[in-house]
């Protein structure tokens, strides 16, 4: 896919980041109108709306489908902005490009489903122009190879104009993001597809309307193209995400406060390069934190069942299956032995803590 071409219309500067704002969901003409004109005062020129909602669950607001279509249009007609939606089947291509809509996005629940990709592929090669800018959204689960797959689908049906977003990835529990951005996964997409532009979606990543600023400054300190930010003119009583979404006015606050870089300078690339290796020692000392956790459990555990801390086999099964899988990385296996002994050694000094009732095994000397 090295022949890609960029997915903003002409009359979009190339240099800023590429910013698609818009509600969840077009609710009523009011609401889309409304919200539309005073995106369109910040200087934002390209409107999303969700036309068709999926849900997780039946009962939700499920987008009011084709006729609001004529909404966008009048968005269009009326404010000069540029329009997007998302599309999920054969019938909703089919609906939105008849009603002129100027861009397409594919959801995650969509993306994550080879079947969808291929019928929306095949359509849109039927009914859209080649020049149709198409992004697709990560699939809910953390697989790289799907979300290529699916751009690869819109690829061999003659799209050019594709973009990546970022939306986070589904994970199991309570945590802080409503969707963990998993920064390492746009990472990798970047390095294997360096001409696809990637937009963040800090309010589906955050799911709360207080973390859409430090998302969106941290996806464009990591060299993103851009970012698509839910916004409604009253987010308190929208009909579908009403936590995430932000007035136009806070909006334009978000963006008038971002720091823009330009990847395009040397040291600002070198930079940014950094600021990558910066998150992602964070996420290596998370990992290590939540690994030495479960090791203190598995103590509790053999202290409760009167079992010896080290137990040999276990060891060298670790070390040997760790050292083949990360040799296969591309990582040298004295380097994996060393970085993995050390990681035993700390768990089982954690361990013997356990045993001895959380006595640090060097008490402080006595002051
Ligand atoms: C959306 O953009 O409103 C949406 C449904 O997003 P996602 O597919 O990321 O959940
Ligand atoms: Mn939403």
């Amino acid at each position: 896919m090295n022949d890609l071409i960029s997915i903003r219309f002409d009359d979009i500067d190339p240099a800023s980041p590429l910013i698609i704002a818009g509600p969840c969901s077009a609710e009523t003409p009011e609401q889309v109108l409304t919200t539309a004109r005073q995106l369109a005062c910040k200087g934002i020129k390209i409107f999303r709306a969700g036309i068709w909602k999926p849900r997780t669950k039946p009962g939700g607001f499920e987008g009011l489908g084709a006729p609001a279509l004529p909404w966008l249009k009048r968005v269009k007609e009326e404010t000069g902005m540029y329009t997007a939606t998302e599309v999920a089947n054969r019938r909703h291509v089919r609906e939105a490009v008849e009603a002129g809509i100027d861009m397409l996005w594919v959801g995650a629940r969509t993306s994550a489903n080879p079947f969808a990709m291929q019928e929306i592929a095949d359509t849109l090669a039927e009914v859209a122009s080649p020049d149709m800018p198409i992004l697709v959204k990560n699939p809910v689960n953390a697989d790289i190879e799907l979300w290529v797959g699916a751009l690869q689908r819109l690829y061999n049906a003659g799209f050019r104009r594709l973009g990546a977003i970022h939306r986070g990835f589904t994970v199991y529990g309570s945590h802080l993001y409503r969707n963990e951005p998993q920064w390492n996964i746009p990472v990798e997409l970047r390095l294997r597809l360096p001409n696809l532009p990637i937009i963040c979606d800090p309010s589906h990543i955050g799911g709360m309307r207080e973390l859409v600023g430090p998302i969106s400054q941290q996806a464009l300190d990591m060299g993103f193209d851009g970012l698509i930010i839910e916004t409604h003119c009253d987010p308190d009583h929208a009909w579908s995400d009403a936590r995430q979404q932000v007035t136009p006015e806070v909006l334009s606050c978000i963006l008038d406060t971002l720091v823009i870089r330009d990847a395009r300078q040397a040291t600002e690339s070198l930079a940014t390069l950094r600021r990558q290796i910066d998150t992602l020692d964070n996420e290596l000392l998370d990992i290590l934190s939540r690994r030495m956790e479960i090791s203190r459990e598995i103590g509790r555990y053999k202290k409760e069942h009167s079992m010896p801390v080290v137990q040999s086999n276990r060891f060298n099964d670790i070390i040997r299956s760790r050292v083949a899988m990360g040799s296969q990385m591309g990582m040298s296996a004295e380097f994996l032995h060393d970085v993995l002994l050390a990681i035993h050694d700390e768990s089982v000094r954690q361990q013997i803590e356990i045993l001895n009732d959380n006595k640090p095994l060097t008490p402080e000397p006595e002051k």
